[in-house]
């Protein structure tokens, strides 16, 4: 309804005034007949042509810099059009003004955040970032604007990391360009072509966590010494002639059994901290894991005493990484398996390729986890059944270490299980660990 009464309000004017000039054409016909109410007719419609070119004219102008100051005054029909046109553009200009008002709210609020953030588009080329980032990563928006982040940062890490196709985990960077500091980066990947990537300063924390790591490898490396003497002076009085009564034997047998308990948690603590320190570079060695498998499988035979049926498959896969590391994680998970699998159970050490890479498996019908304790296994000290792990040798740093070894190889394991009828621990290692068998001979060759 509103429409229909504008629509004639704007035609209204234009109207009156042909209808005024109909009515003098024909009073000009009455009086000065037809001849010269033509020619009347003629040129005021010409007049009338005319007016409405030069407001035309005068609107494609203003249409070449619309701005609100400069919309035209007209007359007539014209004027209703150009007071329209000055209430649509005043209220587009403040709609524009209110957007470009939250806009720079946002962006002043994403540039306080004490995060760093940068906006980059699918080719990693920066579309944005705050000052934050600009410190963390030594780069300008100004000058940087559609550079390739990766072309600017070019710690090798950051790259990988950039280029991978794995978010889960952040990326623990000191940058070239500012190496007193360190960062957490994480990607987080959105609209498909857009990701942000965020970083974090963890300076302070870095900082707790090594006064941490050393303290605990201070202290097990001084613990060391004085066990090595007591297991020692235990180990003669109990080789001691002549024979000890049966009571102190017992307990000195105790003494050092407990002396040896202690001395395997000294030595888990030490591996866990050379493991978790970023100066232990990791040996990039090629590891014959089908061998590391045959040779635990017979360890795990004598540990296990005929009590278990243990079945061995390797494909000759090799590994790029750190035998010794390598060695101690698979030896936790098998004598893990011995441990927790009750007299007469069976186990399976399984080294094979799978469609992400190759896989470490062992697999138990022992006691199994419930559920709930599965995501907490590798924490430090964490036991389902605390009396069970000590009785059987455990220090609770087994899976710990696991979870190192496998993060330092890009692996990650994988912990399936039930409750009363077994689990697989399974390691699995990405392709870019893998050396074929075949390869290994060609670079034997090369
Ligand atoms: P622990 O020295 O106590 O065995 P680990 O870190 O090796 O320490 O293992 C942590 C806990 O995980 C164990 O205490 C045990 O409860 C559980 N666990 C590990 N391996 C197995 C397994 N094969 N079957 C059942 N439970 C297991």
């Amino acid at each position: 309804m509103n429409e229909r009464f504008a629509r004639i309000r704007v035609v209204y004017p234009g109207l009156v005034r042909l209808a005024v000039l109909g009515a003098v054409v024909l009073g000009v016909d009455y009086f000065f007949g037809d001849r010269a109410a033509l020619w009347f007719a003629l040129i005021s419609f010409t007049a009338l042509l005319a007016f409405h070119y030069f407001y035309l004219a005068v609107l494609g102008a203003w249409l070449e810099n619309p701005s609100l100051e400069s919309v035209p005054e007209g007359s007539g029909t014209w004027s209703e059009v150009f007071a329209r046109l000055y209430k649509t553009r005043r209220t587009s200009e403040l709609n524009e003004s209110r957007l470009a008002e939250s806009e720079q709210r946002f962006r002043r609020t994403i540039s306080a955040l004490p995060e760093g953030i940068v906006l980059v588009d699918g080719q990693l080329q920066i579309e944005w970032c705050n000052p934050v980032a600009e410190r963390h990563l030594g780069i300008s928006l100004r000058a940087d604007l559609g550079l390739r982040l990766t072309n600017l940062v070019r710690d090798p890490s950051f790259v990988a990391y950039l280029t991978s196709a794995s978010f889960d985990n952040p990326l623990m960077l000191r940058p070239l360009a500012n190496p007193a500091i360190a960062l957490s980066v994480q990607v987080i990947e959105f609209e498909s072509v857009r990701s942000i990537v965020l970083t974090r300063d963890i300076t302070q924390s870095e900082r707790v966590d090594a006064v941490r790591r050393d303290f605990v490898a201070n202290v097990s490396h001084e613990l060391r010494t004085p066990l090595t003497v007591v297991k020692g002076f235990l180990e003669t009085l109990l080789d001691g002639r002549p024979p000890l009564d049966p009571t102190r034997e017992r307990h000195l047998q105790l003494m050092l059994e407990q002396a040896n308990r202690m001395s395997r948690l000294v030595d888990d603590l030490l591996l866990l901290s050379r493991l978790e320190s970023q100066e232990t570079v990791l040996a990039e060695e090629d590891v014959d894991v089908g061998q590391l498998l045959r040779e635990l499988a017979e360890e795990a035979r004598t540990l296990s005493s005929q009590r278990h049926a243990i079945s061995v498959e390797a494909a000759p896969l090799w590994i790029r990484g750190s035998r010794e590391e390598l060695r101690s994680a698979f030896s936790n998970l098998v004598t893990n398996a011995i441990r927790y699998t009750s007299a007469g159970g069976r186990i399976w050490l399984r080294w094979r390729a799978d469609g992400e890479g190759a896989v470490f498996e062992v697999e138990d019908t022992g006691i199994g986890v419930a559920p709930e304790h599965i995501p907490r296994l590798t924490e430090r000290f964490y036991r389902v059944d605390k009396s069970r792990s000590r009785e059987t040798g455990g220090t609770g740093l087994g899976l710990a270490i696991v979870k190192h070894v496998l993060l330092r190889h890009d692996a990650r394991l994988d912990v399936t299980s039930e409750l009363g009828r077994g689990s697989v621990f399974a390691a699995r290692f990405p392709r870019t660990r893998l050396i074929t068998a075949p390869d290994k001979e060609r670079l034997r060759a090369a």
